[in-house]
C-alpha cells in the first residue's frame, strides 16, 4: 500500500484540487477502469507545476488523462495519480494571422467548431474526434485525410518544471505518433495554423464528416474508436470482417457489428474482457490473413519519472 499522506498534504498547501479511488470507468469513453489512487483536477500551469513537484517529491507516479477516448484502464486501476487538465486548459482564442491558440484541456470538438467561427479551415477533418486538444497532438490524430500536423504551428509542454516549445519538425508526427510520446512531457496546449475560408462551406464540411461517423461508427456504445492502426495496404475493420469476427465477444467487450475497426462495451465489461478479445483477433488475423495488427488504443501506464 503506497503512504498518501505527506502527498495530500503538499496538495492542500498548493491549493491542488484532489479526489481519492476515483473510478477511471467514469472518465474513459470505454466506460471501463478501476480507481485512480488520486486524480487531481489542475486549472492553471502554476497548480499544475505544484502538483508535478510534489508527485516527484513522493516519487508517486501519474500520467496525464485527456478526454479518455483512446485509452484501455486497467480493472485494478491505477496505483498513482491521474492529472486532467481543466480551467484554463479547456479555453480557445483567435491568434494573429489565421492562428488558433488552445490549451490542451480543449475539447477537440469545440476547438473546431471556434475555428469555424473565426473562419478558419484546417480543423474540419477533425470535428467529431472526440478527444481533447492534447490527446489529439500526442495522437496526430487523424481523419478523412487530414491528421493534427497538418494543423500544427507550435506545441507548448511543461518538462521537468519547465515550458518548452516544439515547432512542427520537432513534434515529429507521424500516423498515429508523436514526439510526445515515451517522454513524460505535459502537453499544454499549441497554437494552431489554419487558413481563411468560409464558415458556412467549413461548417458543411464538418457536418458532412460528422454524419458519416454516425452512419458508420457504432457511436451509440462506448469505445475507444478504431482499435487497431490502419496496417500498410489494408483497412483493420475490413481485415477483421473478412475474417468473419464481427460480432465476436468475450464477456462484455464485443466486435462491433457496425464497424469491426471498434471494440464495444456492449455492459459490464472489464480490462481483461478488452485485451482477451485483441488478443483472439490478433491471432486471428495473423492466422487468416497473414497481417500482424498493432494497436492503436493506447493502455494507460503511469510515468514512473519524467523522461520515462
Ligand atoms: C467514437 C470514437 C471515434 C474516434 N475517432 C477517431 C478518429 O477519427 N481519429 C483518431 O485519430 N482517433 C479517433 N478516436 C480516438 C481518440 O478520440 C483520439 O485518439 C484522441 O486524440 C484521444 O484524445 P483524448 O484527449 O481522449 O486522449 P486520452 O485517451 O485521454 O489519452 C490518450 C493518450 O494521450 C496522452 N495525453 C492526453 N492528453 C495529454 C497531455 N495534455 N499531455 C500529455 N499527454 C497527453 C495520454 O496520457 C494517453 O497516453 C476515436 C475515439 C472514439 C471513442
Amino acid at each position: 500500500m503506497r503512504e498518501y499522506a505527506a502527498l495530500d498534504a503538499a496538495f492542500r498547501a498548493a491549493g491542488v484540487p484532489f479526489t481519492r479511488d476515483e473510478p477511471m470507468s467514469a472518465h474513459t469513453t470505454f466506460r471501463i477502469g478501476g480507481p485512480a489512487d488520486r486524480f487531481l483536477r489542475v486549472g492553471d500551469v502554476e497548480t499544475l507545476r505544484a502538483a508535478l513537484r510534489a508527485l516527484e517529491a513522493e516519487e508517486v507516479p501519474y500520467f496525464v488523462l485527456g478526454n479518455g477516448s483512446n485509452l484501455l484502464v486497467p480493472d485494478e486501476g491505477l496505483r498513482g495519480a491521474v492529472v486532467k487538465l481543466e480551467g484554463q486548459f479547456r479555453l480557445a482564442r483567435a491568434g494573429e494571422k489565421g492562428r488558433l491558440l488552445a490549451g490542451a484541456g480543449a475539447p477537440l470538438s469545440a476547438v473546431c467548431l471556434l475555428a469555424k467561427e473565426l473562419g478558419l479551415s484546417g480543423l474540419e477533418f477533425a470535428y467529431g474526434i472526440p478527444g481533447s486538444l492534447g490527446g489529439a497532438l500526442f495522437m496526430n490524430a487523424g481523419a478523412y485525410g487530414g491528421e493534427m500536423r497538418d494543423a500544427v504551428e507550435r506545441v507548448f509542454t511543461l518538462e521537468d518544471g519547465a515550458v518548452r516549445e516544439y515547432g512542427l519538425q520537432a513534434c515529429e508526427f507521424s500516423y498515429r505518433h508523436s514526439a510526445f510520446m515515451g517522454r513524460g512531457a505535459v502537453i499544454l496546449g499549441a497554437e494552431l495554423r489554419l487558413s481563411p475560408g468560409e464558415p458556412e462551406q467549413i461548417g458543411n464540411a464538418m457536418e458532412t464528416y460528422m454524419a458519416r461517423r454516425k452512419e458508420k461508427q457504432p457511436l451509440e456504445m462506448p469505445s475507444a474508436g478504431s482499435v487497431f492502426k490502419r496496417p500498410e495496404g489494408y483497412f483493420a475493420g475490413a481485415l477483421i470482417e473478412a475474417c468473419g469476427l464481427k460480432g465476436l465477444a468475450v464477456g462484455g467487450a464485443e466486435v462491433s457489428e457496425k464497424h469491426a475497426g471498434f471494440i464495444v462495451n456492449r455492459g459490464g465489461a472489464t480490462c481483461e474482457d478488452v485485451e482477451r478479445l485483441i488478443g483472439r483477433i490478433r491471432e486471428t488475423v495473423l492466422r487468416e490473413k497473414g497481417v500482424l495488427l498493432e494497436p492503436e488504443l493506447q493502455r494507460a501506464r503511469l510515468w514512473e519519472k519524467p523522461g520515462v
